[in-house]
């Protein structure tokens, strides 16, 4: 619990959603991302998750 509400408490202060990315200094996005794998023969697997997006990565994310 006392986890749960730490997190909120940083949602609520923005400290998630306002990184500065150390290499070009802009602030860094969190942008949902679903990639496919080829892993599985019968199968597409899907590979979901949150990558944080800036100017040095922006290129490869939203290609
Ligand atoms: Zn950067």
């Amino acid at each position: 619990m006392a986890k749960d509400q730490s997190f909120a408490a940083k949602l609520a202060r923005g400290d998630v959603f306002h990184d500065k990315c150390s290499v070009c200094g802009e602030t860094i996005s969190m942008v949902k991302v679903v990639d496919t794998e080829d892993g599985a023969k019968d199968s597409v697997r899907f590979k979901e998750g949150m990558v944080g997006v800036c100017k040095c990565n922006e290129k490869e994310v939203y290609a």
